[in-house]
């Protein structure tokens, strides 16, 4: 089978919220002593995303509403098998890769977008602000708020805003008012700008922009894309998918392997095979693939830190660059963060997963001879996982392993014109 569908009838009933499995009790967020302009969650958070991002309940179910919506909006999305790849690689591995591109926005961000959209709107919110580094978030979290009739606020990383002019207009086409940040219009923007004018801006401080807004407003919520852990478990749609689709192609996964940013799509794609490897009924691989230019969980430390660049929001126990970490502007934007998952951080710190990073230009390598044998052309993020899953196949062809490799493609790249042009130019 090259491609493995699934029908919207499978589309998953519940979400799976691996806080009721893991190996040793998640710290939670804690309020940060001696600050004096400290948000609590209560007061940024749509209720029922706090609700979900402290439960321990194993599965929670989806509202009718918002299966509706996932399938309406191309749930599930297909698995399909990289033979071109595998060919060309000459490898006994099976390549699958998990088609999360199949979004209208391009991207798995709309999985969690339209959950936080429609629990916003049930709790009578009427806007949401947030942050977007590469524009994926701020054009799903538009599309969903669209779709709920509420309106939406994007702070935009102002080296993507001058990048990628383009997807700002995708945004508005979707309804949503972006701004480059750091902004004119809060405090903190402001701020910025007098001290460094021509500050290229961060997810941090996109962030702490947002939450100012949420704040200042109870009519207005902040809305995460990532790291936060009721984010991943709305993308656990994804993992549990793929664990449906492999039943019906009669295979395992032996090695599973994501981008990670935040960790939204990677703990979305494995945290229900987690779940079993935790029980130890399976032995799978989990592989996490971070920028070298980000290393977070490579280089990072596993403490307490903010998840803004101000320190707006509280603490999260979570592997950290540091919250004034500033990212060189590389092409891989989505993957700009300072921070992680917290639940991705505990099981990383206890070794359940395998962290590696991937330059920019291996990853764009890796992207263009995917795109060359597969047709589909990848995210920049995408492309590093992809990299690994490369190297993994040739590992395969040395030892004569039969192994399925499964890789979360977490976007398209057709958006990505520049990173792709100064890539085939030279002058990456
Ligand atoms: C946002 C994004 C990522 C990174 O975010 P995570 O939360 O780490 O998944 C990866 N790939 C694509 C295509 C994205 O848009």
């Amino acid at each position: 089978m090259f491609r493995i569908d699934l029908p919207s009838n499978d589309v998953p009933k519940k979400w799976y919220n691996i806080n009721a499995d893991l190996p040793s009790k998640l710290p939670e967020p804690k309020s940060s002593e001696g600050k004096d302009q400290v948000g609590d969650l209560p007061d940024m958070l749509i209720n029922e995303c706090l609700k979900q991002e402290l439960s321990n309940e194993r599965y929670i179910k989806i509202p009718k509403e918002i299966r509706e919506l996932y399938q309406r909006m191309g749930r599930g999305t297909p698995l399909c098998r990289a033979r071109g790849l595998e060919e060309k690689l000459n490898t006994p591995a099976k390549i699958y890769y998990k088609r999360e591109d199949t979004s209208p926005t391009g991207s798995h961000k709309l999985n969690s977008a339209i959950a936080q959209a429609y629990f916003a709107k049930k709790e009578g919110v009427e806007r949401l602000t947030t942050e977007t580094g590469a524009g994926q978030w701020g054009t799903a979290l538009s599309l969903a708020s669209s779709l709920m009739g509420i309106d939406c606020t994007v702070y935009m990383v102002r080296v993507s805003f001058e990048q990628k002019p383009f997807r700002k207009s995708i945004m508005q086409v979707y309804n949503g008012t972006v701004y480059p940040s750091p902004s004119m219009n809060t405090e903190v923007g402001r701020q910025i700008n007098k001290e460094t004018p021509d500050h290229p801006g961060s997810l941090g401080i996109a962030i702490s922009e947002a939450v100012e807004e949420a704040l200042a407003d109870e009519k207005t919520k902040y809305s995460l894309g990532s790291v936060m852990n009721h984010v991943a478990l709305h993308q656990t749609v994804i993992g549990q998918e793929i664990q449906t689709q492999l039943e019906m192609a009669d295979d395992e996964a032996d090695t599973v392997v994501a981008c990670v940013g935040g960790g939204s799509n990677f703990g979305g794609a494995v945290f229900p095979f987690m779940k079993d490897k935790l029980k130890g009924n399976i032995d799978t691989e989990f592989i996490a693939v971070e920028p070298a230019a980000c290393p977070t969980l490579t280089q990072g430390e596993y403490r307490y830190d903010f998840g803004d660049n101000i320190g707006f929001t509280p603490l999260l126990k979570m592997f950290t660059l540091g919250h004034d970490f500033v990212a060189p502007a590389e092409h891989a934007g989505g993957l700009r963060y300072h921070g992680m998952n917290p639940q991705i951080s505990l099981l990383a710190n206890e070794g359940y997963i395998n962290c590696r990073t991937a330059t920019q230009k291996e990853a764009f390598a890796a992207g263009q001879m995917f795109a060359q044998c597969e047709g589909v052309l990848p995210a920049p993020e995408t492309n590093h996982a992809i990299k690994v899953a490369i190297d993994e196949a040739r590992k395969c062809k040395e030892t004569g392993e039969e192994k399925s490799i499964v890789i979360n493609f977490s976007g398209h790249g057709l958006m990505d014109f520049k990173g792709y042009g100064s890539f085939m130019d030279g002058s990456m």
